[in-house]
């Protein structure tokens, strides 16, 4: 493979090596081959990434905002002329297909280089007269931010908390999920390229307890976590500790609701993206489905039709539209659930089956008359596991939809304007859809409520989050004291 990182590690603008650290297998998930091997990062390695991020950033904190826009905006376009190379590494990392890595990943990482880049130098604190005397507020870098991230989105993640981190001032060091180790090394790499200077952004390997170390670290000011909820609560409390900022980017068992007027080939389109796309393995994905009764067996049957028409295979060929999911165990994870599914009651109308080649491919899942209480309806999955349930009236929908840990999406599908914008002023979820589901613009706020996740990335949100305020009283003239 031509474009993989040349080491395991990149600390203070070059690759770094420690092979004493445990070795990770990094396995392709379309063939089970193992394609590269990188080491976890021993307590050396973390203290020379921490090291490099805490001596770099007050230099880069007193650039101006224009600068440090400038390189970040270089980096966009050096990933956009490599598109190709790195959506080729992405689909090695994760097994999702070349037709979305080459749309989703690299793309996205540049619009958030692009974007933050763009907002770096309008940063401003304000002026605030108060009679003669005044006040003004500077907005200052939060110092060393640690982001670790999931699996299912490397090249993203890594430039969506990479990006607004460096745009106000901050260093970073980046761990990525263990399962898919590669693509943060090659964002790394660009940045440096691009003039970022040595040290800002960093990437070390290993399993939780190297994020674990970086977290607890009295010199790191800020956690980002894209993860699952479980391991979103143990970082959260080891953040707390320190009185850290933090940013929780976690699960979700999302609603999309189908109203009778829908646009059933819409709300189809809907519920495939909100469903199957990246093998199902999307944090924001809708997966509770509740159709209306009276088109629900409409909906199934067109449904089941146009998932015929999936090219499931090689993720490679850019005509595949389904591949692998990212490992084993997150296979064997879903069609537990399936097994689940079918205990406890629910109807399978589609897939629900391992295929039989190399690599670890699941069908794309459909189970209809799911009802609140299931397994399947309750947890996260993770996986191509669509459950579709039946309502009856908006009221009652409405609570069913909200009634979850979960707050990370939802979607409604209606022709009618009104209750459109009512359903989305009701959910309890950071990001709505009307008539679409899982668009993620860097342009909008991007997060959860409830058990969901804390703070926003993408948008100028994401600055207040990577930033704090500094207020500065000036009297003007003389001060009274009472002795
Ligand atoms: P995970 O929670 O198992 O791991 C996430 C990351 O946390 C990994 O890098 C892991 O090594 C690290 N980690 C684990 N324990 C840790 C600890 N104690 N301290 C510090 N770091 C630790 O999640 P995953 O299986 O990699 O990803 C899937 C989950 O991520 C799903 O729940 C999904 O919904 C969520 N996710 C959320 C978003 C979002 O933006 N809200 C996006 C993608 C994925």
């Amino acid at each position: 493979m031509q474009t993989q990182p040349t080491a395991s590690h990149f600390i203070n603008g070059e690759y770094v090596e420690d092979t004493n650290g445990t070795p990770i297998e990094v396995i392709y998930p379309a063939t089970g081959e193992v394609i590269a091997t990188v080491y976890a990062a021993t307590p050396e390695i973390v203290e020379k990434a921490i090291t490099a991020a805490r001596d770099a950033q007050a230099a880069w904190a007193a650039m101006t905002g224009t600068e440090r826009g400038r390189i970040l905006r270089r980096a966009a376009d050096i990933m956009r002329e490599r598109n190709h190379d790195l959506s080729i590494l992405e689909t090695y990392d994760t097994g999702k297909p070349y037709q979305e890595t080459s749309v989703a990943d690299a793309t996205s990482g540049a619009d958030a280089l692009e974007y933050f880049g763009g907002l770096a130098a309008s940063l401003t604190g304000e002026h605030i007269q108060l009679g003669e005397d005044w006040v003004y507020t500077r907005r200052e870098p939060l110092g060393v931010c640690v982001g670790i991230g999931a699996w299912n989105y490397p090249t993203q993640i890594a430039c969506w908390k990479g990006a607004p981190a460096l745009a106000c001032g901050n260093s970073i060091i980046f761990k990525p999920s263990e399962t898919t180790p590669l693509c943060a090394l090659k964002v790394a790499e660009i940045l440096v390229e691009a003039g970022l200077p040595a040290g800002l952004y960093n990437v070390v390997q290993g399993m939780g307890e190297v994020g674990a170390s970086l977290v607890t670290d009295p010199r790191v000011d800020k956690v980002s976590l894209t993860g699952s909820v479980p391991t979103g609560r143990k970082v959260y409390a080891a953040a707390a500790e320190g009185i850290k900022h933090v940013t929780m980017e976690l699960g979700g068992k999302s609603p999309m609701i189908v109203f009778e007027d829908a646009d059933i080939e819409n709300a189809i389109s809907g519920a495939i993206l909100g469903n199957f796309y990246s093998s199902g393995q999307i944090c924001s994905n809708g997966t509770r489905v509740f159709v209306h009764r009276d088109i629900k067996e409409a909906f199934l049957k067109r449904l089941a039709e146009r998932l015929d028409t999936a090219v499931i295979g090689d993720p490679m060929d850019p005509d595949t539209s389904f591949g692998p999911m990212v490992s084993k165990r997150q296979m064997e994870i879903a069609l537990g659930y399936v097994e689940k599914g079918k205990a406890e009651g629910a109807r399978l109308v589609y897939g629900g089956a391992a295929i039989d080649r190399d690599g670890f491919y699941m069908q794309p899942t459909v189970f209809a008359d799911v009802t609140d209480d299931m397994s399947i309806a309750r947890e996260e999955i993770f996986g191509p596991v669509m459950s579709v349930l039946d309502f009856e009236t908006e009221a009652e929908v409405m609570a069913r939809a909200n009634a979850t840990e979960f707050g990370l999406a939802a979607g409604v599908f209606t022709k009618d304007l009104s209750r459109a914008h009512r359903v989305a002023a009701g959910f309890e979820a950071g990001t709505c859809y009307i008539n679409t589901y899982n668009d993620a613009p860097v342009e909008a706020p991007f997060g959860g409520m409830k058990n969901s996740g804390v703070g926003r990335e993408n948008s100028k949100a994401a600055i207040d989050h990577y930033s704090q305020l500094k207020t500065v009283y000036v009297r003007m003239g003389d001060m009274e004291a009472p002795f």
